[in-house]
């Protein structure tokens, strides 16, 4: 019998971070027929999601909710809030950041880019010095990204609101929440948040979709002196509607309600610090197997300080072509897919095959995190590739004891 021969029954695990796997219950629940969207069930539901959103997001200010994905999230948080000609400052960890800097460039504003490189955190030292250095204020938000996905690097936000507040600088402090709310400790009103924005594919456990961004009164202030904003991105009337189709801007994306409703209701269930906690568990679980592999071979975690990692999504560095080898083996024998190594080096650069990235966000538990670890060890071996032992006895440890 083929390796390969043992993949033909049972579940696959998507393992890349984002997007996530998808509870049995949430899919369930969007399969229905088309409701009526004028009255009746959905209104009602959406009218009680509301709160629930603000709380799994640490805010009791607004929150809007568009029909896109993160960037159009990202789009949404700077429509808001910057006129063209304003500046932004973007301090960034990896990917992400970037991504977020271009849609402000391509919205008139003026980046300045503080680039912490592709394995550590945000320096809240460097953010302070550059807006201390910004005397005539004319730097309107500072954008950080609280879990980079590309480089697995989980940055600091409540610091950089002592950051800005140490520099009695103005800016609006917005927060990239994309891959770790649901996953990581996110508490966008006691850290002293403006705007964060979210989208429901990652620690929220629903198909691509829809995206949110939350917003306090300092950004409303910010939005209502504007002299335009662009009516489709406007979160005014879709965070305080007079009529339910403002939500939206739109027909509501009726499905992927329902599908929220119940993972909104899984993650409240199990309570936000529980989830926080199972994420931190089984990161740690993973950590530990890396750590054990890399002692006597190749494989690195990209983010050396543990403090700094995300608990959502693991970046590895194999040497290359091993990483794209090892996803490929896994995919095609266990129906283990791993995440592809984003932004650590250009698509074509034979070193782009050296990375890759664990997704563990949203519904996973200890079975499945064991499951991927031992995937993993299973393509190191099958392949050839060198590694230490010991790695799952330590994840098991770590799932067993804490
Ligand atoms: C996934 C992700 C995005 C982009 O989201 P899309 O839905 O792909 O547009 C942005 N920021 C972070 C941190 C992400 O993880």
């Amino acid at each position: 019998m083929t390796v390969q021969a043992i993949r033909a029954k049972g579940r696959d695990y998507l393992a890349i971070p984002g997007p996530s796997v998808i509870p049995d219950a949430v899919l369930q629940a969007m399969h229905r027929p088309a409701p009526n969207i004028y009255s009746g069930e959905l209104v009602e539901m959406t009218h009680g999601m509301i709160p629930d959103l603000k709380r799994v997001a640490g805010t009791r200010h607004k929150a809007a909710i568009y029909i896109s994905n993160g960037h159009g999230a990202w789009e949404a948080a700077l429509a808001n809030t910057i006129a063209p000609g304003d500046a932004v400052l973007a301090p960034v960890t990896g990917s992400f950041g970037h991504g977020w800097a271009d849609v402000a460039r391509g919205l008139g504003a003026r980046v300045e880019l503080l680039d912490f490189g592709k394995s550590s955190a945000i320096d809240p030292a460097r953010v302070e010095a550059a807006l201390r250095e910004d005397r005539a204020h004319r730097i309107k938000a500072v954008l950080a990204v609280h879990v980079d996905t590309s480089s697995s690097v989980r940055n600091d936000i409540a610091a950089l609101r002592r950051a800005l507040d140490a520099a009695g600088h103005p800016a609006l402090l917005m927060a990239d929440c994309i891959a770790s709310m649901g996953c990581d400790r996110f508490e966008m009103d006691a850290w002293g948040v403006d705007v964060s924005v979210t989208a429901c594919q990652k620690g929220l456990m629903v198909p691509p979709g829809i995206a949110f961004v939350f917003f306090n009164d300092r950004a409303a202030a910010v939005r209502a002196s504007l002299d335009r904003v662009s009516p489709y991105w406007d979160w005014t009337l879709r965070a305080d509607p007079e009529i339910f189709y403002q939500h939206f801007g739109g027909t509501a994306p009726t499905h992927h309600l329902y599908g929220l409703r119940v993972a909104l209701d899984m993650i409240l269930g199990e309570g936000l610090d529980a989830v926080w906690a199972r994420h931190e568990r089984l990161a740690r679980a993973i950590w530990a197997a890396c750590e054990a592999w890399g002692r006597d071979g190749p494989l690195r975690l990209n983010v050396a300080d543990a403090a700094q990692r995300s608990h959502a999504v693991t970046s590895l560095h194999l040497p290359s072509p091993h990483g794209t080898a090892l996803r490929d083996w896994c995919d095609a024998n266990l129906g283990l897919t791993l995440g592809i190594g984003l932004g650590m080096a250009a698509p074509g650069d034979p070193a782009w095959h050296g990375f890759f990235r664990l997704g563990h966000m949203g519904h996973v538990n200890g079975q499945m995190i064991l499951g991927l670890l031992g995937g993993v060890e299973t393509g190191m071996l099958a392949l050839d590739i060198p590694h230490g032992t010991g790695a799952i006895a330590a994840a098991a440890g770590v799932i067993a004891r804490g």
